[in-house]
């Protein structure tokens, strides 16, 4: 793959993390600073670095980083209890990273979110 963010370098296996869930178009691994108990990104291994640079013929692979996290939910008992997926996009979306990834958040309720 092209992109050389963190998260392309996690892919690589360049730098370790705590990876959850792989398969071949998905990676999912703990985030490095948990906004919540359960901090899951799942960031496609695709080039796609952000949701605005996301084409049509790449819509599938939202999809798997939904089915992928929910699955993952399921797994660990705390889909019913509930939990949040979130994408930034861009600076005033928050983004950081610029691979796209989805994060779960879990494991407490969370509360409203908005401008700080
Ligand atoms: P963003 O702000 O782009 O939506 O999210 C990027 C996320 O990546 C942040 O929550 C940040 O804590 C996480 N992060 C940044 N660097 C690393 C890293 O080296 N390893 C892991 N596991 N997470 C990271």
């Amino acid at each position: 793959m092209a992109g050389d963010t963190i998260f392309h370098k996690i892919i690589r296996r360049e730098i370790p993390a705590d990876v959850v869930y792989e398969d071949d178009e998905v990676i999912a691994f703990r985030d490095i600073a948990p906004q919540a108990p359960v901090h899951v990104l799942f960031v496609p291994k695709v080039d796609i670095p952000t949701l605005d640079a996301l084409q049509p013929s790449q819509a599938e692979i939202v999809g798997k980083l939904a089915l992928a996290a929910a699955a993952y939910a399921r797994r660990e008992g705390f889909a019913e209890r509930g939990y949040r997926v979130v994408v930034n996009c861009n600076g005033d979306g928050g983004q950081t990273v610029y691979q796209l990834h989805m994060h779960l958040l879990a494991g407490a309720p969370l509360g409203h979110f908005g401008v700080p």
